[in-house]
């Protein structure tokens, strides 16, 4: 049987226009930042350190005055709303349970401020805690919990007034790998089962591949680019979501006509660009992924491409299903090759070689 879709009429629209903050002189933590989210949405904010993701989320929770822009929550504007009326659920990086409560207490909290009665109270605990798979743990302290289970006891408690957007910055960045994967998963079944919308804030871009509906890419207290992550990975918009998304290998050069195929003249070659291309002259960064890439033995000059690069295979990365080959250029580039695992056995390090694409697997960006 299908699963059924999530119902995401019980999360709330985000909606921020020209949010600006700034901290002392200088450049503003956040510059004009404007966004809708959709209600039941699953949406990243992945960025570097200091982008400024951390900022806006404050911002949308109530906890910063902003100095300019709006922000509106279901379609209500709430900049004079205190923050525990904004009816928001949190999860930060460090766990914050109450250390002196039990789990249960703690995820109690938030029905005890809103004077929730204690039969409705207990109810309600027992779910959210059985939707975080720790229907067993309310009576114990969070001394005696894992690191990821006191998440998802603060995720508990972020959900259990029935918020209608969750805030989480960073929730699962103190946990190990593995252990972050699963919870990633929980989290995507959570954002299903429950269907409110949920802002989530990563610098790990495999995390917002792999929970976003979309994602916005922070830099320097701005959006670079929102979109789903086939969209950002497959049609970066410029160098740095390119560079942010994914692995890449980016050429900077000017457009040139040779004989009446446009090709883009940089200082590893020429490579053909996928029509339709800038006007010859135009500087331009092209990108090609690094599985779109292939090794061939042959000087491909010979058989008569162009998008070629001669090269000497200077590293060589086994990563179970895939290979990672470095290849370094004359001009002293390193482009890297992903081909699976089985692909170019002949080719090792030391090995010269000539990397080539298709040429619509270029692309071309600001
Ligand atoms: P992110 O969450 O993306 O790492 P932040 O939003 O925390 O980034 O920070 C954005 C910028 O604002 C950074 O340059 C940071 O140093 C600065 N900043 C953040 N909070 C404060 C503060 N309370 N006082 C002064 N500067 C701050
Ligand atoms: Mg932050």
């Amino acid at each position: 049987m299908p699963r059924p879709t999530a119902d995401r009429s019980r999360g709330a629209a985000v909606r921020l226009r020209g949010i600006v903050k700034q901290y002392g002189a200088g450049r503003p933590a956040v510059n004009a930042v404007s966004l809708d989210i959709e209600a039941g949405e699953f949406i990243t904010f992945l960025g570097p350190s200091g982008s400024g993701k951390t900022t806006t989320l404050n911002a949308i929770a109530g906890f910063i005055d902003t100095d300019a822009g709006e922000i509106e929550l279901g379609g209500v504007a709430v900049a004079a709303m205190r923050p525990h009326l904004r009816n928001i659920g949190m999860v930060f990086q460090h766990f914050t349970l109450f250390p002196h409560m039990t789990v249960a207490e703690n995820v109690a909290y938030p029905l005890r401020q809103r004077k929730v009665p204690a039969k409705e109270r207990a109810r309600r605990v027992q779910a959210a805690l059985e939707r975080v798979q720790l229907g067993e743990y309310g009576n114990r302290r969070p001394d005696q919990l894992s690191g990821g289970q006191q998440q998802r006891v603060a995720v508990a408690r972020a959900v259990v007034f029935e918020p209608r957007v969750l805030l989480m910055d960073e929730p699962f960045g103190a946990l190990d790998r593995k252990l972050r994967e699963e919870l990633q998963i929980q989290l995507k079944g959570l954002h299903r089962d429950l269907g409110i919308t949920i802002i989530f804030v990563t610098h790990d871009q495999e995390e917002a591949l792999v929970l976003s509906d979309r994602i916005a890419v922070f830099n320097n207290g701005s959006i670079d680019q929102i979109g789903t992550p086939a969209e950002l990975y497959d049609r970066p918009e410029n160098r740095f979501v390119a560079q942010f998304l994914g692995e890449s290998n980016i050429f900077d050069g000017t457009v040139q006509e040779v004989e009446g195929v446009r090709v883009l003249a940089c200082p590893e070659g020429r490579f053909i660009l996928p029509a339709p291309a800038a006007d010859p002259g135009t500087e331009i960064h092209a990108m090609v992924r690094p599985e779109k890439c292939r090794i061939t033995p042959l000087d491909p000059d010979g058989a008569g491409l162009t998008n070629a690069l001669k090269g000497e295979v200077e590293e060589e990365i086994f990563l179970g299903s895939s290979r990672k080959l470095l290849v370094r250029t004359p001009t002293d580039r390193v482009v890297t090759v992903r081909s699976t695992a089985g692909a170019n056995r002949d080719v090792s390090v030391g090995s010269k070689v000539f990397v080539t694409w298709d040429s619509a697997d270029l692309l071309v960006m600001r």
